[in-house]
This record gives C-alpha cells, structure tokens and sequence, in this order.
C-alpha cells in the first residue's frame, strides 16, 4: 500500500524502534501513548481492518501469540493489559492498517465492556 505509515513502519521502511518483530507481525510504541504502556501491534501485510481477514488466515491467531510474548517481556503480564483494535468510523479508526493496541501500566477506567 503505497502511503500507508504503518505498512511503512512495520516493513522498516520508516525506521523505528520494534518492541517486537517477527516474519508476520510488528510492534511499535505508540506516538501518542494513552497509558505508560501503549503499544501497537500489526501484520506486516496491510489489511485496512479486522474485515479483511478472511476465513483460514491465521494472522489474528499470529497477533495474539505476539501479543502474549510481548506482554510478558513488557513485564505487564501480572498486572494485566488491555487489547483494542478500532475497526471503522464510529469506533473511531484513524489509521487505515489494522492494529491492536496494547494499553498497560495503570488502573485502566472508563472500560465499555
Ligand atoms: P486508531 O485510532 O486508528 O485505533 O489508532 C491509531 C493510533 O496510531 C493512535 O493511537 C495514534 O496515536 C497512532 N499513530 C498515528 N500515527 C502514528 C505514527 O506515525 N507512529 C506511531 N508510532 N503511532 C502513530
Ligand atoms: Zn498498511
């Protein structure tokens, strides 16, 4: 995807600081961190959300493994996290390249669900 930020920081394109790299996923901080922990993990591949993932393609199930790597080397394993992705308009997707984002290192409020 030609312009895409993520596809460029997840591919090296961009330099940045990975939290995590593997041949399918990447993590990075987030550039506006809403927690001391606030992480953003996606596929390398671009997929704009959650609805590009079809049937059979274990992207998710790579993104959690990651996840849960990631978590324990972050050290919020035992304190616990919260994993969101924002898919679309009214859930407020900014950034057209699916991402979760790890949010940690406080009390988390305001939780919807
Ligand atoms: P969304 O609102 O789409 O779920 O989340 C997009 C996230 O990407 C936001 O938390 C925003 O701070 C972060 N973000 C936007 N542009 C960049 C960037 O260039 N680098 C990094 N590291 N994060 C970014
Ligand atoms: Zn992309």
């Amino acid at each position: 995807m030609g312009d895409c930020i993520f596809c460029k920081l997840a591919n090296g394109e961009i330099p940045t600081e990975m939290v995590y790299e593997d041949d399918f996923v990447a993590a990075f901080k987030d550039l506006n961190p809403q927690a001391p922990v606030h992480i953003l993990v996606v596929p390398k591949k671009h997929y704009n959300n959650i609805l590009d993932v079809e049937n059979g393609d274990d992207i998710i199930a790579k993104i959690y493994s990651a996840i849960n790597v990631i978590a324990k080397k972050e050290n919020i394993d035992k304190s616990g996290f919260r994993v969101i992705t924002n898919c679309g308009e009214d859930a407020g997707q900014t950034v057209m390249h699916m991402h979760f984002h790890i949010i940690a290192g406080r009390k988390l409020g305001d939780k919807i669900v």
